[in-house]
């Protein structure tokens, strides 16, 4: 009844002071009155009738979306470019001299020219846009008092929201409760050091930056738990605010699109130099200003490459398009260059080599061996002694299991309890299927004690949890305290503390091993360290479970566990190795990528795994290592030692980064994976960082250039060959799409230099780059992989776009199209032919040539032959599109009167083709003979 009151009374509330904008000093006042305020109750949240009402009323809690600074501001950026000047400039002489056609057609084409790059602009940031919904963050919440998981998007003011280590904070929060809280708050205050949290209610003025009883959105939880009630979401918090106030636009840049747009505009530069010297010259020697001048622009059009910076974004864009739809998202564009380039991937095991599903197989303790029948989280399925007929027993229910084993295994008990109630995780049914709620290993383990029998539920009861240590990739373990019902564990008596954990972890805190009901024997570590040695052989993932009796009042912390715990037994679980993983491997392996294998499990159960997954993997030859291990090798030998190991075990984040060091010291792009809060430097240090996207943190995410949908090895194989294609389809393209600039030029500056008649005029000119560029160039980004693709080894990092092959191709290519040109013009002439028909001749020509061009650098190394000329429709598109237009310039009268074309006969169009055919011999000649160096 109260609850409905506040809420109703957050209903009747203004919308601002709900969240948090006209009442901002929730860090100002007591804990009950924020409440109070919020309309919600923090122990209990909100009530789901209220949440879709406020969703309803608040809207959904994302950043007001900010696009590149406005339509207008993105069209008035096209013009922003030397290009446009130049025609600007060549429209306003052209005017001038009375070419009002010359003029219209100029003007015309800056506008196409400004449209095409707007919309280009525009696909490439939609592009990336999408990304983003791709990684979703999630929010724990208490709603109706039960705990959830909903998407971030779906928060309202008054949410109740659970926060742990690793966690992004989802909205602006007042904490209500916390344990050890730390956060990174870099993102809005520039701060690198962690905050500590607290509750204690704070001066109304307090800066942002100190304000400990509040969490804001965007920052990350480093540390310890929490929970929170939301005061403000989406554009309406601290972070919505520093948004608007940068309007953050997209950067779509990369250091190759910066340098490649650095290229080009020293070349336009040098282009213009080139022009007005030619200008200059040509007036000295006599010739008319104006001809000149129509001379230089058309050479300074003609030469400029100005489609190289939008194709370069437009061939990234389509890769990562193409990345998210194989399931690697890609946070940071440059690393699309770099995974070309990667020669090293390293990666963790479980989830990524294996499925992350895991089912306990078998179960020791000092005095059995047992099977574990079923698969899956189910109930169904047995404890049964080892070897009992597994087969045909997979049916049974619980309660047969435990009188066959738990009830008389008194230590088996003491296991499968630690393993259920020393546990965060849930099982719960959806449909046919059951879903895990958090950890699948601590999953496992509690379907585990239900198959044996043990009445976890009931033991929580009456000896409910009063304290945990819990599980971190650096402890390995985790320990719950138990204390009976009715006291809080504080006073005298006895508590219990459940252990589970890595089996060489809780061995070091192990003193004794149970025998049975009150006897414990002395712990024999090397007959325990053989039966794990035989799970992990056989690629069983084994954890170990301890209890003690810990007298009311002691703490719990490892000082008090060391020496003190009693082995009760170990319990080994299945994990398989995914589908794909082998192959995966196998076509790193063929790419010249080297893979290996760091994981925080045994190294015999991952040595086990690599295997399965074609990584070579020995402890005898030094390719399977464990951290401690790898902490022993002096610097020096380091990298050779990392070098040669595949497999590296029990490895902590700190020893992550020392192995990424270690490659990258040998001169390898090395790509890593992580999941954890620890794991950001790692991945932060690595070339590619890649972050797990359903089981990773959201440090780790935040951390990463790459988030992997699907947790999947095989998907970081495909964003590899994906990274390879990008730039095969980059290098094709300025293959393409030099050699049609320098021939476009190279006439001009010949026709200026001899004093002859232009062979093409610069509208013409100007026709066949906007044309070409759009329908034959940027059809090269759409070109399918090459099948040697994955067999090359991984490009040079340093290595440059073009090689010297590449560069005397285009020089080749460019002094075809200057003599062929100058060839049919002359032809044409000489055979009777008027001036606009030789030029219409000489356009069809220069087209002509870049269309067969066009399919010779589908592929660098391989003839058109064998790749099929229509394996890539967009280009077959393209070529019709570009077919039809030079049909319209020649025959449609219009047309002719804006380009001073002329119709021409079938007798032209035969020479035409016939000087093309013989130019693409000779690229395929030279294509032929030095293939192999390109
Ligand atoms: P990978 O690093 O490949 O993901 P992993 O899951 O084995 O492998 P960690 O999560 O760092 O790596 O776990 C290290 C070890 O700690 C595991 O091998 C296991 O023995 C133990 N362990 C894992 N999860 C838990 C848990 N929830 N509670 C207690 N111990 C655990």
């Amino acid at each position: 009844m109260e609850k409905t009151r506040q809420a109703k009374a957050a209903g009747r509330r203004p919308a601002p002071a709900a969240n948090g904008t006209a009442d901002p000093a929730h860090h100002g006042l007591p804990l009950h009155e924020v409440v109070l305020l919020l309309g919600t109750d923090h122990v209990q949240g909100l009530a789901s009738a209220e949440v879709a009402r406020r969703q309803a009323e608040f809207g959904a809690n994302v950043l007001p979306r900010s696009r590149g600074g406005g339509i207008f501001r993105k069209l008035a950026r096209q013009f922003h470019n030397p290009l446009v000047y130049v025609l600007l400039a060549a429209a306003a002489v052209t005017l001038f001299l009375g070419e009002y056609l010359d003029s219209g057609v100029i003007l015309a084409v800056v506008l196409v020219n400004t449209l095409i790059g707007f919309v280009q602009e525009v696909r490439a940031e939609a592009a990336l846009d999408a990304l983003h919904s791709l990684v979703r963050t999630r929010a724990v919440v208490v709603r109706d008092g039960q705990r959830e998981e909903v998407p971030s998007e779906d928060l309202v003011p008054g949410d109740l929201v659970i926060l742990e280590a690793g966690d992004k904070v989802p909205a602006d929060l007042r904490l209500v409760r916390l344990s050890g809280l730390r956060a990174d708050e870099s993102a809005l205050t520039g701060e690198s050091e962690t905050v500590e949290k607290n509750e204690v209610v704070l001066p109304p003025t307090t800066p942002v930056a100190d304000r400990r009883n509040m969490v804001y959105s965007g920052t990350l939880v480093t540390a310890g738990t929490g929970a929170g009630v939301v005061v403000a979401i989406g554009g309406e918090t601290e972070l919505g605010e520093i948004h608007r106030l940068m309007g953050s636009v997209q950067q779509i840049a990369t250091p190759l699109t910066q340098k490649l747009a650095h290229f080009s505009m020293t070349l336009t530069v040098a282009i213009l130099a080139l022009a007005a010297v030619a200008f200059l010259a040509g007036v000295a020697r006599g010739q008319q200003p104006p001809q000149m001048f129509t001379a230089a622009v058309a050479l300074a059009v003609g030469a400029i490459p100005e489609g190289l910076p939008a194709a370069v974004t437009v061939t990234l864009a389509i890769g990562v398009r193409r990345m998210a739809r194989r399931r690697a998202v890609v946070r940071r564009l440059p690393v699309v260059e770099t995974l070309g380039s990667t020669t090293v991937i390293c990666s963790d095991k479980t989830g990524t080599f294996t499925e992350n599903q895991m089912t306990v197989r078998a179960l020791w303790t000092s005095s059995g061996a047992y099977d574990v029948t079923g698969s899956g989280y189910g109930p169904e399925g047995r404890v049964l002694p080892a070897g009992a007929g597994v087969q045909g027993a997979s049916e049974g229910s619980a309660a047969e299991g435990t009188e066959a084993t738990a009830a008389r295994d008194f230590a088996l008990h003491w296991s499968l309890l630690a393993g259920a109630a020393c546990n965060d995780a849930r099982v719960v049914r959806e449909g046919d299927a059951w879903r895990v709620q958090g950890d699948p290993t601590e999953a496992a383990m509690l379907v585990t004690a239900g198959k044996g029998g043990v009445d976890t539920a009931q033991f929580l009861s009456a000896y409910p949890r009063r304290g945990a240590l819990p599980f971190t990739s650096e402890s390995q373990y985790m320990a719950t305290l138990h204390a009976p019902r009715l006291t809080d564990g504080s006073g005298t008596g006895q508590n219990t503390v459940l252990v589970k954990g890595a089996l060489e972890r809780v061995l070091e805190l192990c003193a004794w091993q149970m025998d049975g009901p009150g006897d414990n024997g002395h712990l024999n570590k090397q007959a325990v360290l053989e039966v794990a040695h035989r799970f992990a052989g056989t690629g069983l993932r084994v954890l170990a479970t301890a209890m003690m009796h810990l007298p009311a009042g002691t703490s719990l912390d490892e000082a008090n566990l060391r020496g003190q715990l009693t082995l009760t037994g170990l319990q080994a679980m299945f994990d398989p190795p995914r589908e794909a993983a082998a192959a995966a491997v196998h076509a790193c392996h063929q790419a010249g990528v080297a893979v290996k294998m760091i994981t925080g499990d045994h190294i015999g159960t991952a040595a086990t795994i690599a295997r399965a997954v074609g990584i070579t993997a020995d402890r005898a030859d030094g390719t399977a290592l464990t951290g401690t291990e790898l902490d022993a090798i002096p610097e020096d030998q380091l990298p050779d030692a990392v070098e040669r190991a595949t497999v590296f075990a029990r490895v902590s984040p700190e020893q992550k980064l020392r192995l990424i060091g270690a490659l990258q010291s040998r001169g390898h792009v090395a790509a890593m994976t992580g999941d954890g809060v620890n794991d950001a430097p790692a991945l932060r240090q690595a070339n590619v960082g890649i972050a797990m996207g359903r089981s990773g943190t959201e440090v780790a995410k935040e951390a990463s250039d790459i988030v992997l949908t699907d947790d999947d090895f095989a998907t970081i194989e495909a964003a590899v060959e994906e990274g390879r294609n990008v730039f095969d389809n980059l290098t094709k393209f300025i293959v393409w799409t030099l050699p049609t600039n320098m021939g476009e030029g190279l006439v001009i500056l010949v026709a200026i230099l001899a004093g002859a008649t232009l062979p093409v005029l610069p509208t013409q000119i100007l026709w066949i780059n906007m044309t070409t560029a759009v329908a034959l160039g940027l059809m090269l980004a759409f070109e399918p992989k090459e099948p040697g693709l994955m067999s090359r080894p991984p490009r040079a990092p340093g290595r440059p776009l073009l090689t010297w092959t590449l560069t005397l191709r285009i020089l080749l290519v460019s002094t075809l199209l200057v003599a062929g040109t100058w060839w049919i013009f002359e032809l044409e002439l000489a055979g009777g032919a008027s001036l606009a028909e030789a030029r219409t001749a000489a356009v069809n020509l220069f087209v002509a040539v870049e269309t067969f061009y066009l399919f010779s650098c589908r592929s660098l190394t391989r003839s058109v032959w064998r790749i099929g000329f229509f394996s890539n429709r967009w280009v077959v598109l393209g070529v019709l599109v570009q077919a039809a237009g030079q049909l319209a310039i020649t025959y449609s009268p219009v047309m002719n009167e804006l380009f001073h074309t002329a119709p021409i006969g079938p007798e032209t169009w035969l020479r035409i083709l016939g000087i093309a055919v013989l130019a693409s011999l000779v690229v395929a000649v030279d294509k032929r003979f030095r293939r192999h160096s390109f």
